[in-house]
């Protein structure tokens, strides 16, 4: 029975409010929802056509829009105005994409900076976000068309590697297409969901799944332990430029060599190639379920045998397997100990890639769910949940690194830590480190190493007006607030004055996705000199700090002191302050101490004295 309720303010009864899940991919997108009676996840799809949604957009002289199947027809007519691959794009600096710029046929603004790229179309600039949100509202389009209903929320997918720009960049073209994403969700979490995985009851053990994503453009492996409904990424690899787009080449290059075309004369004949390319395709198809694939062009034949098709693609798929050889290491997990390999994307139809997966993880890859379609049905299961109607289900993503702020001496202190279930708040409280310190800058960090240094920048805001106090007075309260989406809210509060100030972060542009898999690795490799310098830089910044406050008791209260303490101070400050710039750890602490030793009894002694002379003649 389909929900119903009140709307307060027309008092009219209304339907209850669809949510849509949505795989927007690199080469096709699609929409799916739960079907109302039969409670399956089901794509969208008008009568006939098909639900595959090419992610292409074409741009006519006028500025008129086309999206999906008719905008792909101009691809090879109208490179220069016909945008694929957006996704490629979002949240990326063109020093990001530079060395594959040529992939691109459409211009992309080369201004050699680390602001986000733009598009160039005809007079008219688009950044991602714009052209993702084309898609979209196609999407959407269609959707309402089918269900007769305005659709305004959905859940998105984007690739486990996507960084918060990326995941921020997908969740902005969503609003700008009308949509509020109630939730942006990985695509392996997807793809397993659709499996039903994880949505079980409570059940101890964990499982280890494998998500095989191989599709027109792209390849991504990834490595998920779910625990409890708790979806955690072990790790990612892949290769953002192989997809089947590149089955489709090497059998084109095979072709032409039987014809006796050169390549060069392809790029002079766009008809002939288009044609080439379709006919590629279609055979690459064919050979998925037939032995022989035969046809003409130009009135000569065109031959692709299994085994011809097969020794051509050995190459590109061996090299996927390079890549889960990699994901499994960086996993640190044993190929044995995985449960399940699920097989996403459309390039996973090839019998021989599927027989190489099932080979190399020793196991039966689960292709029963439509690859093309398992993704946005697993996003419907994932907006079924949030809509409150599958209340079995405990679904929770984790943070990929940990997040955390700048303290003295650049060490990282963490406050969310890796794999936190999110959403997650924490809050933890700083002082001053200065008199009359008036503003305490508080730079934002993610990563897994001790010095900030070694970690990624997301941010830096400064607390101002902090009223004068002395050093270590102020109390400046710290919070991180990361909602389900994984973005950050970090806000400050100094807690005397009620100052404070609070963004949502904007991660820094310019990072990408191997440098972010390179930070979790070297977090391992480093572990142990992260430790000692950590060690080093906590000992001097306490020596330092205690040298500070001697010097100014020292100066303060010079004539209350008798010539031996003087005396005894000032060599034990010199032998901390030798021991800090020797940078010896223990050294430090034994100096630290010691001078702690020499001026606790004169410091106690000297408080004790002006309290008494406070005190003196007041009655109480
Ligand atoms: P996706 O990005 O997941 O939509 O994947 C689309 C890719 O899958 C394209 O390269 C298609 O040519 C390829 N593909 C679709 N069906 C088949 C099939 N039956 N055999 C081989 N490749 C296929």
């Amino acid at each position: 029975m389909a929900k119903i309720a009140i709307n307060i303010a027309t008092g009219s009864l209304q339907k209850e409010e669809i949510i849509v899940g949505i795989d927007l991919g690199t080469t096709n997108s699609l929409i799916a929802v739960i079907h109302p009676e039969t409670k399956q996840p089901i794509v969208l799809k008008e009568h006939n056509a098909h639900a595959l949604v090419p992610s292409v957009i074409y741009f006519d002289e006028n500025g008129q829009v086309e999206v999906g199947e008719t905008a792909k027809a101009f691809l090879e007519t109208h490179p220069e105005r016909t945008v694929f691959s957006a996704k490629r794009l979002m949240g990326k600096s063109y020093n990001d994409i530079k060395k594959n710029e040529s992939f691109f046929s459409y211009k992309i603004i080369d201004d050699n900076t680390d602001s986000l790229v733009k598009v160039q179309l005809g007079n008219q600039f688009y950044s991602p976000v714009e052209l993702s949100s084309l898609i979209l509202k196609e999407l959407k389009k269609r959707a309402e068309h089918i269900l007769k209903t305005p659709v305004n929320k959905a859940v998105i997918t984007v690739p486990a590697y996507f960084n918060d720009a990326q995941r921020q960049a997908t969740r902005d073209a969503g609003k700008l297409a009308g949509l509020d994403v109630l939730r942006i969700i990985n695509e392996p979490t997807a793809a397993s969901l659709a499996y039903g995985l994880g949505i079980q009851k409570k059940t101890n053990d964990s499982e280890l799944i494998a998500v095989y994503d191989f599709g027109g453009g792209t390849f991504d492996i990834s490595i998920l332990r779910i625990t409890d409904g708790i979806f955690e990424v072990l790790s990612t690899n892949g290769d953002t430029y192989l997809g089947g787009d590149d089955f489709d080449n090497v059998i084109i290059q095979h072709w032409c060599q039987q014809l006796g075309f050169s390549l060069e004369q392809l790029h002079t004949n766009k008809n002939f190639t288009q044609t080439l390319r379709i006919k590629a395709e279609t055979a690459k198809k064919y050979l998925s379920t037939a032995d022989l694939f035969e046809d003409m062009i130009d009135g000569r034949p065109l031959v692709l045998s299994k085994g011809e098709f097969e020794e051509l693609i050995a190459t590109l798929v061996s090299r996927t397997l390079d890549c889960c050889a990699m994901a499994i290491k960086d996993a640190g997990i044993k190929k044995s100990e995985i449960d399940s390999i699920i097989m996403v994307g459309g390039t996973t139809r090839v019998p021989f890639l599927k027989q190489a997966v099932s080979d190399f993880f020793g196991k039966m890859v689960n292709d029963k769910v439509n690859p093309d379609e398992v993704v946005a049905l697993g996003a419907a299961i994932q907006a079924d949940i949030l809509a409150g109607n599958n209340k079995d289900v405990l679904l929770l993503d984790v943070t990929p690194l940990s997040l955390g702020i700048e303290t003295a001496g650049g060490l990282m202190d963490v406050l969310i830590p890796r794999n936190t279930k999110i959403p997650s708040s924490a809050s933890r409280q700083y002082t001053t480190q200065m008199d009359g310190q008036a503003s305490m800058r508080i730079s934002v960090f993610q990563g897994e190493r001790d010095l900030v240094i070694d970690n990624r920048k997301l941010a830096e805001f400064n607390l101002t007006n902090i009223p004068g106090m002395p050093a270590g007075m102020a109390k400046v309260d710290i919070r991180f607030l990361i909602n389900a989406d994984g973005i950050l809210m970090v806000s400050a509060k100094e807690l005397r004055s009620g100052v404070s100030q609070q963004i949502e972060v904007k991660p820094q542009y310019g990072l990408t996705d191997e440098a972010v898999e390179k930070m979790l690795l070297d977090s391992i490799t480093h572990a142990q000199d992260d430790i000692a310098i950590r060690a080093l830089t906590e000992a001097r910044t306490e020596g330092e700090q205690l040298l500070k406050t001697t010097e100014k008791f020292l100066q303060k209260n010079l004539t209350l002191l008798t010539q031996e303490e003087l005396l005894q101070s000032a060599a034990a400050m010199q032998a901390l302050q030798l021991a800090i710039t020797m940078e010896n750890k223990d050294l430090i602490h034994q100096k630290t101490e010691e001078l702690n030793n020499i001026s606790r009894p004169y410091a106690e002694r000297i408080m004790d004295e002006a309290i008494g002379r406070a005190m003196s003649g007041k009655k109480i």
